[in-house]
Formats: structure tokens, C-alpha cells, sequence
């Protein structure tokens, strides 16, 4: 049996028919080159925003199911217009959707979650002798509905579909050179790195590094899958990522920015046992993920309670915040959405004070203000005003020596 290609090309390295074309000459060379290639595809440049621009020119408020019916067809021009191209250079080739590749979700319309990938339909097309163009972002649920796996998310498409299927290698193909010390575009002087840990990438993708959804990280984690983040213009080597135990451990490795969140506060609550057990709970019934979580001790047996939500989140949170005020008995629920979250992740950051104290120094040698702040083993992010963040972000890059 042939080795087990599976590239991804995103939606800027499909973003025209010219790229297209590119794509194809790319896909055949991996071909003639003995592998069993598999791509996925993302919607051609910035298709999804527009779709999503035209879903709330209607409604405010869609739907989730709806949603993910508009946003998957951006994909489907994709891979059909790229399966032509390959066609046209005389190969074999069949497009298909997600529930055509039997990719399997859970129902959470919009974030939805690989479950299951029945590989009948992928293993007799390549035992056929075809190029498989897959569409990115998309899944099916157990009811036969389409589904997206969020924002980015063509990334876990191929890494699902590298896992099930033991491909050799899923390689990202971008429109920057690799993974880089923090965003190139925000942070001239950063620097591209040859090398990361899976862990470390999880964590930067997390925290706000767009070049790889994180599913797709913590999957090629789960299945080993050899991964790798290079680019669809350059013949460079990218960025390979890698077991920890390869490479040399470092304080800092990268840095990470993400303005899409929202900061919550809920006031004034009771301080007794069971609140935060009845405000998560219900987040979690409404499909809401929290990422910082700071209680203030206060006044008089009461409590504030802040925490970060994704903005696109709002929209959900806004509907059951009065509920929640009720149930819990706060005084008041309010939200801010200009605050960025600054952090830099490095597996050898370990508890170091050393470092805690360079990234704050940092912040206060620019009059930037914290207004939250929180620790894993391999990393510190804190809430800042989002103004300031990428001042923030560069200043970081520079104390620590990354460029
Ligand atoms: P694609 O459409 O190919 O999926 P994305 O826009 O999702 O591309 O991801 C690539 C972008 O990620 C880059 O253009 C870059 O601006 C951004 N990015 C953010 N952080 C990083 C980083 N640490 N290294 C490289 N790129 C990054
Ligand atoms: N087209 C989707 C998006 O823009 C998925 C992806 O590009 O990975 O988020
Ligand atoms: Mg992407």
C-alpha cells in the first residue's frame, strides 16, 4: 500500500482561480511522487466572512443550524472548482463534501466536534487510484445535518482525516512560511521557527495564534500524526511539530494575541456555596466555554465574578444574562468587549517568577494596565485594554529576546 499524503490549503492560497490552478500543479506533484494524496480544502478567500455578512444583513440572530447550512457551501465551491483544475491537468480526482467522507460530529452547530470518521468511502477512492479533494470546516451529524467545526476549523478536517486513515504526514499549506515567535503581520521582527512541541502549539493556537485551529493540534497530539506548517507559495521546510522530547526546552517560545474575546462580570453575588456550581452550569447547557475565571472576595458576603468568553459567544451569553442574574441573585451583569488577551507560552516557563516579572515589567514600562491575569505550567496570559495589545505584543517579543 502507498504512504498516505493529506494536505490543507487555506483560503487564501485558494483565494483565486490563478491559486487554484497552483494548488493543482502542487497536489499532482505530491502524487507523481508515489504517495495517496488526500486535500482539504478551505472556502476561497474571504467567502466565510461574507457569508456570515450576509446571514446578519437578514437576521441579527440566525439560527446555529442555518448558519452552518450558508457557511458550508463556501467550501463546496472549493473543492469542486480545484477537482476541475486537477481534471483539466489529466487526473483522476473526486470532490467531496464531509458527510460524503463520512465525517461524523456531535450536534454543537457552529463548534461541532469530530466524533467519528467512516473512511469506507476515502479508502475505495484511493484503492481506485484517485486524488480526494475533501471540503474543510464541515461534518454531519447523527441527524443527517450539516454541521462546521468553527472558525479555522479545515485545519482538524485534515489532521482527523490524516489520524484515521495513519497517513505519514498532514502537511498545513498557508500563506505564511510556518509558525512563527508571534503573528508576522503583527510583529515584524518575529521569527520563524523550524521546530515546536505539540503542547506549546496547542497552547498558541489556543491562545489566539490563528495559523492552526487548535482541535487539529491536540488531535495530531492524540494520534501522532506528523505535522507540519508551511508555505502554499515558497518551496521552503516550514515548520514541523514535534514531541517535546526533541527539541530544547525553552522559557519562552512564542507569543500569542486574541482580541476575539469579551470580558463578563456578574456583581455582587451571594457569597455561599453553589453560585459558581449554577453560573457554569448554566454556560455549559448553553454551549458557552469560559477561559479566565477571577472571583474578587469582597465586600460584606458578596462576590464579583469575571470571566472571558469568545465574542462569538455574545450573542448567547446576551440571551440568558438576565436569567442568570435571577438565578444567582447578582446585583448586575455587565461585559466589555475592547480587552485583548496577551500571553507567551514556553514549556520551561514552569512557575518562573524570573519570567512572571519580565512580562509584567514589560506591561508597566508601557503604562499598560492588568486587569486579569492567569498561570498554566507553560504559560502566562494575562487581560489587557485592547488598544494596547499589540504595543503589548511587540514589547513582549522584544524583552524576551525572540526576534
Ligand atoms: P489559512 O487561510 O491558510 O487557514 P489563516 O489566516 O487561518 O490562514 O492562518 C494564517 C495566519 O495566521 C497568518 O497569515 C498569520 O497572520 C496568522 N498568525 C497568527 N499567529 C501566527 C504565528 N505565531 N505564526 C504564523 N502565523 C500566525
Ligand atoms: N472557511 C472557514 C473559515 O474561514 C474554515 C477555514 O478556513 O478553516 O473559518
Ligand atoms: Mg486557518
Amino acid at each position: 500500500m502507498k504512504e498516505i499524503i493529506v494536505q490543507k490549503y487555506g483560503g487564501s492560497s485558494v483565494g483565486d482561480i490563478e491559486k487554484i490552478k497552483n494548488v493543482a500543479r502542487r497536489v499532482i506533484e505530491t502524487k507523481n511522487k508515489g504517495f495517496d494524496v488526500i486535500v482539504t480544502v478551505s472556502a476561497m478567500g474571504d467567502t466565510t466572512d461574507e457569508l456570515i455578512e450576509k446571514a446578519l444583513m437578514i437576521s441579527q440572530n440566525p439560527s446555529s443550524r442555518e448558519m452552518d447550512m450558508l457557511l458550508s457551501t463556501g467550501e463546496q465551491v472549493s473543492v469542486a472548482l480545484l477537482a476541475m483544475a486537477i481534471q483539466s491537468m489529466g487526473h483522476d480526482v473526486v470532490s467531496l463534501t464531509g458527510a460524503q467522507c463520512g465525517i461524523i460530529t456531535d450536534s454543537k452547530h457552529k463548534k461541532a466536534r469530530i466524533n467519528n470518521i467512516d473512511t469506507k468511502r476515502l479508502q475505495k477512492e484511493l484503492s481506485e487510484g484517485r486524488i480526494i479533494i475533501v471540503a474543510g470546516f464541515q461534518g454531519i451529524n447523527e441527524n443527517q445535518d450539516i454541521t462546521t467545526l468553527g472558525r479555522g476549523g479545515s485545519d482538524t478536517t485534515a489532521v482527523a482525516i490524516a489520524a484515521a486513515l495513519g497517513a505519514a504526514k498532514c502537511e498545513i499549506y498557508t500563506d505564511v512560511e510556518g509558525v512563527y515567535t508571534a503573528d508576522p503581520r503583527k510583529v515584524p521582527s518575529a521569527r520563524l521557527m523550524k521546530r515546536i512541541s505539540y503542547d506549546e502549539m496547542l497552547e498558541l493556537a489556543e491562545l489566539g495564534a490563528g495559523v492552526l485551529h487548535p482541535r487539529s493540534v491536540e488531535l495530531a497530539r492524540k494520534f501522532n500524526v506528523p505535522l507540519v506548517v508551511r508555505s502554499s507559495f515558497a518551496d521552503s521546510e516550514g515548520t514541523e511539530i514535534v514531541n517535546m522530547d526533541q527539541i530544547e526546552r525553552v522559557a519562552v517560545r512564542g507569543i500569542s494575541l486574541d482580541d476575539d474575546i469579551a470580558k463578563v462580570s456578574v456583581l455582587e453575588v451571594p457569597d455561599r456555596p453553589g453560585i459558581a456550581f449554577k453560573l457554569f452550569s448554566m454556560l455549559s447547557l448553553n454551549n458557552i466555554n469560559v477561559d479566565m475565571i477571577i472571583q474578587n472576595v469582597n465586600r460584606l458576603s458578596v462576590n464579583d465574578i469575571s470571566f472571558t468568553i469568545k465574542k462569538d459567544d455574545m450573542a448567547d451569553f446576551l440571551k440568558i444574562s438576565e436569567t442568570i442574574k435571577e438565578t444567582i441573585g447578582a446585583e448586575k451583569v455587565t461585559y466589555d468587549d475592547s480587552v485583548a488577551k496577551l500571553s507567551i507560552v514556553g514549556a520551561g516557563l514552569a512557575g518562573s517568577t524570573e519570567v512572571m516579572s519580565k512580562f509584567f515589567e514589560a506591561l508597566y514600562e508601557l503604562g499598560i494596565n492588568i486587569q486579569m491575569i492567569s498561570t498554566s505550567s507553560i504559560k502566562i496570559s494575562c487581560i489587557i485594554d485592547r488598544d494596547n495589545a499589540e504595543k503589548g505584543m511587540a514589547k513582549l517579543h522584544e524583552k524576551f529576546q525572540l526576534g
